[in-house]
């Protein structure tokens, strides 16, 4: 049985937690798209993790996880976090790295870096990983797989051939040091000595686990409005965000995904830039941002402070259908208990008309938020494991969410630790 856990917004809506906690019972968890331009933050027995390549379910002794052909490998940042959370005293994980996964170059980074710069006030917002200029190279088919670096003699040829091109841009276009061939070579064969004993097809290994039964978890990252397709197009994410990529991007049959989860924050946040309807500033934000997540809304790759802002059922609703969800986990909700009221974006006013479905990134950049205010439940819900005890306003505050949005809520998480979970039987 393959499940999926994807995020329903922008991010950060607490994957991490959700599927370390969901990783318990499952053999294997498979990271099927992005990089390490985006970390999921975990708490449990070991301590805090911030993971950014790995997936959540590395600190069971019992998993294996694994790096699909989706993902676009740091192979350095992938063995450093390794060894960062051995180092933390977490059992040394069994990791297993797709054959047909593609590999981020030094020279992305630069990349990154360089047209950052380039677009000064006009840029992405990029978290400078190399993501962009990975996936251009992997869609331009230039790109590395890993399988190559075991071919000695083609690997040579084609690192001389990548040069040529990419050395033409950072004389005429970005006016940096050339690419030596010699160094690209050598830091190709770093990456062998590094990687070479974790590499597998991992679709067939995906393949036999699934005739055999086995609990699989395919780990999302970013979420839903980041998507290139469907998100908030060009500041989106370069690798599809979405539950059905994870049967492409983990090599699976679509069909075998049987759970969409998608976590969905009781909140808003975001970071980057682009639309963002419900955003709020000033104090009211700044209280949020601190008191939000588990010691603040900061990215936990960048340490961005995060922008911030009220729940917003037209993102959500969205978000939450093109992933194809058939669970919604609702999650850091005990972070508004200090409101006395909640404000909640239900609509979005464009061109004078109110409409609940999220447009098109130009109109979405004319859109005003619809705010409708519920009461607050001014209490500290940590600690509460049964959803009738619950305070009657905040029942009411994720029955008016599920009824917006349209998608059973069936979990919802009242901390970051791993127990914090409320499971609700939809009747
Ligand atoms: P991800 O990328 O979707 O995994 O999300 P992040 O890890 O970037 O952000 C989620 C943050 O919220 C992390 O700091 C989590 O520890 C924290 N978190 C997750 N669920 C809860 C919750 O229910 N309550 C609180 N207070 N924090 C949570």
């Amino acid at each position: 049985m393959v499940n999926a856990i994807v995020g329903a917004n922008w991010g950060d809506e607490g994957k991490g937690k959700i599927t370390d906690m969901m990783a318990k019972e499952a053999d294997i968890i498979v990271r099927f798209q992005g990089g390490a331009n985006a970390g999921h933050t975990i708490v449990n027995d070991y301590g805090k993790f911030a993971l950014h390549t790995l997936p959540s379910g590395v600190f069971y002794g019992h998993t294996t996880s694994i790096i699909g052909n989706g993902v676009a490998l740091n192979i350095p940042v992938l063995f450093e976090e390794i060894q960062s959370i051995v180092d933390r005293g977490v059992p040394k994980p069994r990791i297993l790295v797709s054959d047909r996964a593609q590999m981020v170059m030094s020279y992305h980074i630069l990349f990154d870096q360089y047209e950052e710069e380039r677009l000064g006030g006009k840029s992405f917002g990029s978290t400078k990983s190399g993501i962009a200029p990975f996936y251009s190279d992997k869609y331009a088919k230039t790109g590395f797989q890993v399988s190559e670096l075991f071919e000695g003699g083609h690997l040579k040829e084609k690192v001389q051939r990548v040069c040529e091109t990419k050395n033409v841009m950072l004389e005429y276009l970005y006016h940096k040091p050339l690419l030596d061939p010699e160094k690209l070579l050598e830091e190709l064969k770093s990456y062998r000595e590094m990687v070479g004993p974790y590499v597998c097809d991992t679709s067939a290994y995906l393949w036999k686990a699934i005739q055999e039964g086995k609990n699989i978890l395919l780990e999302g990252q970013l979420g839903s409005l980041k998507d290139p397709d469907h998100g908030i197009y060009p500041m989106v994410t370069s690798s599809s965000t979405l539950a059905a990529y994870g049967a492409i991007g983990a090599g699976i049959p679509p069909y075998e995904i049987k759970k969409i989860i998608t976590v969905c924050k009781a909140y808003s946040s975001s970071v980057g830039a682009g639309a963002f309807v419900s955003e709020i500033f000033g104090e009211e934000a700044d209280e949020l941002r601190r008191r939000g997540g588990d010691g603040g809304e900061y990215g936990a790759t960048t340490g961005r402070p995060r922008r911030m802002g009220w729940f917003d059922t037209v993102a959500s609703k969205y978000g939450c259908r093109i992933q194809g969800t058939t669970d919604v986990a609702f999650t850091v909700l005990d972070v508004l208990g200090y409101l006395d009221e909640i404000p909640v974006c239900t609509g979005y006013e464009i061109d004078g008309e109110v409409t609940t479905e999220f447009p098109a990134t130009v109109k979405l950049e004319q859109a005003k938020p619809v705010l409708e205010v519920l009461p607050g439940w001014n209490c500290d819900i940590r600690g509460i494991r049964k959803y009738e005890d619950l305070p009657k306003n905040c029942r009411n505050y994720v029955e008016f969410v599920e009824k917006h949005i349209g998608f059973p809520i069936t979990m919802i998480s009242n901390g970051p630790g791993r127990d914090d979970i409320i499971y609700r039987n939809q009747g």
